[in-house]
């Protein structure tokens, strides 16, 4: 760990949020931007991230420097038990010592190299596995933990108890994450000048729409969101306020990063999940 420089822990109360999703994200967003990036999943019982990569099937390799991590990218390297396991339907049913026992391996014998951030992605709420990574990371040092959660205050509840165990056990919050914040939909009130083309008068808005969608800048400026939950909107930066810790951002719900997310790819590289992208890029901006 002594040759890892920033270490981020990945959080959410409950499953099912998108802390996974982020987590790969944003190690293909810093990848992306040519740091040494390690994506580490400690979770144990649902392993996610090999699939998130688009590396199932693959298996780790033991040097004598320690384990190898699976390359997504030279500057990409992930670690799960995931790849451990003979058949991806198989259960791992192991308490709490044995599943210490292997994230303390993932720490201690998986050779990293340099690297410029590790990202841990943790299981939902605050288990036998929380203790461990945070005691372990917290002995060589952690920037802190970013807390994913949906608008719903039922996933509100359990972020807020998210936050009282990083503040137990020292690990700073980096900030919270409100992911599948909403729809967005094109603002039903912007209406370009319609033009004649051969005599008709035609609408251009979706057009200009389309060809504000190619530049990312002005993307979120076009959009509004539509409320999909039952939730009270902006439960989670008025959380965040209660909470004195900082709101990071808003991430909408969209079909385009769910299906990057299956296909195990970067949604930064991929035009159909532009206006995802570009606010996990805001967000990235501030940690
Ligand atoms: P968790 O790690 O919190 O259990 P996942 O990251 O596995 O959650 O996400 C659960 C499901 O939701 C996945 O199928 C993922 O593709 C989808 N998903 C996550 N975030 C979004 C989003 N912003 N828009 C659409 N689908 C999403």
């Amino acid at each position: 760990m002594q040759t890892v420089k920033h270490k981020i822990l990945v959080l959410s109360g409950k499953g099912g949020v998108g802390k996974s999703t982020f987590a790969s994200q944003l190690a293909f967003a810093l990848a992306g931007k040519d740091k040494q990036v390690g994506l580490l999943d400690i979770d144990i019982c649902g392993p996610s991230i090999p699939k998130m990569l688009g590396l199932e099937g693959q298996e780790i390799h033991q040097s004598n420097l320690g384990w190898s991590p699976v390359y997504v990218e030279d500057n990409l390297g992930v670690m799960s038990i995931g790849f451990m396991l003979p058949d991806p339907d198989e259960a791992v049913i192991w308490r709490g010592p044995r599943k210490n026992g292997l994230i303390k391996q993932f720490l201690k014998d998986v050779y990293w190299g340099e690297l410029d951030y590790l990202i841990v992605d943790a299981p939902p709420g605050t288990s036998d596995e929380h203790i461990s990574i945070a005691q372990y990371l917290k002995a060589t040092s952690v920037d802190g933990a970013i807390v994913v959660t949906t608008p719903q205050d039922v996933s509100i509840i359990d972020v807020r108890k998210e936050i009282n165990f990083c503040q137990k056990v020292g690990i700073p919050v980096l900030g919270v994450v409100e992911n599948m914040s909403g729809l967005l939909q094109p603002l039903s009130s912007l209406k370009f000048k319609s033009i004649t083309i051969n005599g008709d008068e035609e609408d251009v808005t979706a057009a200009v729409l389309q060809e504000i969608q190619r530049s990312s800048n002005l993307l979120q400026s076009v959009y509004t969101y539509s409320e999909v939950f039952y939730a009270s909107s902006g439960g989670a930066e008025k959380m965040a306020k209660d909470m004195k810790v900082p709101f990071l951002g808003r991430v909408p719900l969209d079909p385009g990063l769910s299906r990057a997310a299956e296909e195990g790819r970067s949604c930064f590289s991929d035009g159909s999940c532009k206006l995802s992208a570009s606010y996990l890029n805001s967000i990235i901006g501030k940690i």
